[in-house]
Formats: C-alpha cells, structure tokens, sequence
C-alpha cells in the first residue's frame, strides 16, 4: 500500500481530481446496480429516475469528490496522518471507525431532524417514503459536506489504519444502499439473529423515511436503543 500512496503524494492535482471523481461516480453507480438487482429490477438503472434526481446525485458525487480531495490535502500536509501496517488494528480501526461514526451521524440527524436545519437541509432526503437506491444521494449539497467534514474530523483526531480504513468505506456503502432499497432483502428470522438485531437493516432505516420521529442511526440500532428513539416496525 506504501507505493501506491507515494505514488499519490506525486500525482498533479487533475489527474488526482480525475481519479478521485471516477472513484466517487462507480461507487455511486455501483450502489445503483446492486440495489436494482437486490429489488429484481437488474438494468433498470438509467430509467426509473427523473432528470433532477440524476442532477442531484451527480451533484453528490461531485461533492463526494471535494471531501475526498480535502482528505487528501489534509494527509498531505500532515493533519490526517494514515498507518499501513498490516496489524490487529485494521479490524479494531475498522470497527472504531463503524461505531464512531455511526454515532456522530446519530447525533447530527438527530439535530437537523429537531431544529430548524430540517426544512433547510434535511427536507430534500425525506421526499421519498419509499427509498429507492438513488436517495442515498438525494441529499441538500450543505447536508453531503456536513456528512464529509464528520469523517474528515474524526480522521484528524484518530490515527487510523489504511485497510481499516478501506474496510469502514465500503461497509458505509454497503450499509447506505441496503437502507434505501426499499424492501427488506433479508428474511424475517435472519433479521432477529443476535447480531442482526442491532444492525441498521434495510426496514430500520425504510421505518426511518416511513416515521421520522424514530430510528436516527444508520449501521446500528444501539444509539437509537440507548437514546430510545428505537421503533423495529
Ligand atoms: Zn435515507
Ligand atoms: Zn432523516
């Protein structure tokens, strides 16, 4: 991994802008894939959504970039500083980063439902009732950035691992397109596994889109539980 992030610290800042928008657009095509397979509507990718959802997602993605650029500045000039070592600490970092997150989202979903920031910034998201793949990225531009200077703030705080790291973003995709299918994908009694039960599941944030007053995480249930705010129907 070393190389490859040299290899960045080397990079002209276009072709950096280049990789990290093309980054950002396969991640966002790529949730809409998977997500229309998981509904059983494979290829209906470009056509179920209107123009001005494409305008926002796209806007998104582009936003996306910004904060994926700002992180790279930031570990450039020795604010982020990323590990490589092949430790314990890429699933402690990992699962760190998970829970962290997750509650720092809590908290600022939490606020923006209760304050005067809803109308502003949180309205725009809460349009769809039933979630399609898309409105993972149908958010007010101000909300996305918000979203990014929360990861880009703990990433200045916490010294963090590059794999776990890589682990954490991708089960933040993981997690973004399973909330917004629409449907729940994983069997009744799956859902009531030990483990299963605490996870953001797809019904946890489509009761979320349904009922706005409860269930504010995203890859957990716990802070919900804890702050009882927690609805499982
Ligand atoms: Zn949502
Ligand atoms: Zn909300």
């Amino acid at each position: 991994m070393q190389p490859i992030l040299d290899t960045l610290l080397q990079m002209p800042a276009w072709q950096l802008w280049s990789i990290f928008l093309t980054e950002n657009l396969l991640i966002m095509l790529g949730v809409l894939a998977w997500g229309n397979a998981l509904q059983g509507k494979p290829g209906q990718l470009m056509f179920v959504y209107t123009q001005r959802q494409w305008g926002i997602c796209l806007l998104t993605c582009a936003l996306n970039t910004v904060v994926t650029y700002a992180g790279y500045w930031l570990w450039k000039q020795g604010y982020i500083i990323i590990t490589t070592s092949l430790s314990f600490r890429i699933i402690t970092d990992a699962v760190f980063l998970f829970l962290a997150m997750d509650l720092l989202m809590y908290i600022f979903h939490y606020i923006i439902h209760k304050t005067f920031l809803y109308r502003w910034l949180h309205q725009l998201h809460h349009e769809a009732v039933d979630p399609q793949p898309i409105d993972l990225f149908i958010l007010h531009p101000v909300e996305t950035l918000c979203f990014g200077a929360l990861w880009l703030m703990l990433l200045l705080f916490f010294r963090m691992n590059i794999y776990g790291i890589m682990i954490y973003l991708a089960i933040n995709v993981f997690f973004g397109m399973m909330g917004h299918l629409g449907m729940e994908p994983l069997p009744e009694r799956v859902c009531q596994w030990p483990g299963f039960k605490y996870l953001g599941t797809s019904s946890f944030h489509h009761h979320h889109h349904q009922q706005e007053k409860e269930n504010f995480g995203f890859y957990t249930s716990i802070w919900d539980r804890l702050f009882r705010t927690y609805q499982s129907r």
